[in-house]
């Protein structure tokens, strides 16, 4: 028999090069590419997976991340029932970006919608802890009093995006 199939829509925010469409890649294609073209205005793409005996079809909007699309945005989250709110560990302005995000997702966005924050680039504060710019600590804090799932990634090395949508996954309502 075939599994029942629950579509989630999945809507990415974040400053410009954090690493958005890296982690879309990495999720839907396993794959990484060091010099990716920027997104201009959003972009669609789908991946199912399968969350304990259901499947899961995310349908994932990555939007860009210029000030001259903010605009946009209400447009991709407004039916969003999920999203990745996404800063860079090395850069404390996209931390700073994220938080004005979550807070316009509180006040725009579903009620129900099921958030993570995600601070991607992590491989690079593994190399070398100096290039940390957002504590820990300061994230899960963000996390916690927001009510968010909270996630450290790497596009580049893939860890913890596959645990990132499994997480969104899991918080969804599944169907039948
Ligand atoms: P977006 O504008 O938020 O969609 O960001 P991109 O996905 O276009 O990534 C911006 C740049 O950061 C690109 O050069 C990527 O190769 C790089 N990048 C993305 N994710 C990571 C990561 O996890 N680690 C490292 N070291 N670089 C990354």
């Amino acid at each position: 028999m075939s599994k029942p199939v629950t579509s989630i829509k999945l809507v990415l925010l974040g400053e410009a090069a954090v690493g958005k469409s890296s982690i879309v890649l990495r999720f839907v294609s396993d794959d990484f590419s060091e010099n990716k073209e920027p997104t201009i205005g959003a972009a669609f793409l789908t991946q199912r997976v399968n969350i304990n005996d259901h499947t899961v079809k995310f349908e994932i909007w990555d939007t860009a991340g210029q000030e001259r699309f903010a605009s946009l945005a209400p447009m991709y989250y407004r039916n969003a029932q999920a999203a990745l709110v996404v800063y860079d560990v090395t850069k404390p302005q996209s931390f700073i970006k994220a938080r004005h995000w979550v807070k316009e997702l509180h006040e725009q966005a579903s009620k129900n919608i099921i958030i993570a924050l995600v601070g991607n680039k992590v491989d690079i504060v593994d190399e070398n802890e100096e290039e940390r710019k957002v504590a820990r600590e300061e994230a899960e804090k963000l996390a916690e009093e927001e009510g968010l799932l909270f996630f450290e990634t790497s596009a580049k090395t893939g860890a913890n995006i596959n645990e990132v949508f499994m997480g969104i996954g899991e918080k969804i309502p599944l169907k039948g």
